[in-house]
């Protein structure tokens, strides 16, 4: 059976419905020529490619050219015991999936939130059927149900050194997949939209919507910054190209402070 992809946000349909809920939520947005859908075939057709990047020792990156849909940078982890592919583009393709099994076998595939569903199934069916999580609490976004869809919640180890946590914020299932031997073992964060890598490269966000830019309260940064402070980690990749290359622990820290500094007024005086 062939499925659709709204061609905003690149994820996954089974049916067709008048709007894509994904886009047509307050952190997203529709068009102003209206609701698109395509399918894989067509995105082929039209010159779509995957491909693979090297990021760091065993970890990868993987996107589409053109970017499909919201255009976010996949990530494959390797371990001695698995892999694990995070926040699974809208596009998927032969070559790259053959690159992906060279490296090993794919143990779970894992969105960070809903915005990064991509067309996460049908990489399942092509990496031979590989459990797909989501959490528990965003179930209701997903628009192409399938036998291996799996719901979760609060945190797990996927793999020896790889726990996959749920800090919340964004959406209330809003995840990151900590990496303990990524970045020569000082540990790696893969934050989604939970923490957001800035452009700068020296600070990250909190926000509920990005593209609307709606922030989170005092609260919920503090909350989930907390959360993440429990890990070690040195390296945070954002689900774009973004990169906080080092000291990210340090930077997640000050930059909580600053959004909520901003947000209760201390800085009204330079408005
Ligand atoms: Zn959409
Ligand atoms: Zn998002």
């Amino acid at each position: 059976m062939t499925f659709l992809i709204c061609r905003t946000c690149g994820v996954e349909h089974a049916a067709r419905p008048d709007v894509c809920a994904i886009c047509a939520d307050e952190r997203q947005w529709v068009p102003e020529t209206g609701q698109a859908w395509t399918t894989l075939e067509e995105l082929a057709a039209e010159g779509y490619t995957a491909s693979m990047t090297p990021l760091e020792a065993d970890l990868y990156g993987i996107t589409s050219t053109p970017g499909a849909g919201i255009g976010q940078q996949s990530k494959l982890v390797c371990t001695a015991d698995g892999n694990v592919l995070w926040d699974p583009i809208g596009y998927v393709d032969d070559p790259v999936v053959d690159e992906v099994r060279r490296l090993g076998p794919v143990v779970a595939i894992v969105a960070s939130h809903p915005h990064m569903y991509g067309v996460q199934v049908e990489w399942s069916r092509r990496l031979g059927n590989v459990p797909v999580l989501v959490a528990e609490s965003d179930v209701h976004w997903l628009a192409r149900p399938d036998p291996v869809v799996r719901t979760w919640t609060g945190e797990r180890e996927l793999l020896p050194g790889l726990t996959l946590s749920q800090p919340g914020g964004h959406f209330p299932g809003s995840a990151v997949l900590h990496w303990a031997e990524g970045a020569q073992s000082k540990g790696v964060l893969l934050s989604g939209d939970t923490v957001f890598a800035n452009p700068d490269r020296l600070s990250v966000a909190f926000m509920r919507s990005y593209p609307n830019h709606l922030p989170l309260s005092a609260a919920v940064v503090e909350r989930v910054t907390a959360h993440l402070e429990r890990f070690a980690f040195d390296r945070l990749y954002g689900n774009f190209a973004h990169v906080i290359a080092s000291d990210a622990r340090a930077v997640l820290r000050a930059s909580a402070d600053r959004h909520i500094a901003w947000v209760r007024g201390d800085h009204d005086d330079l408005t």
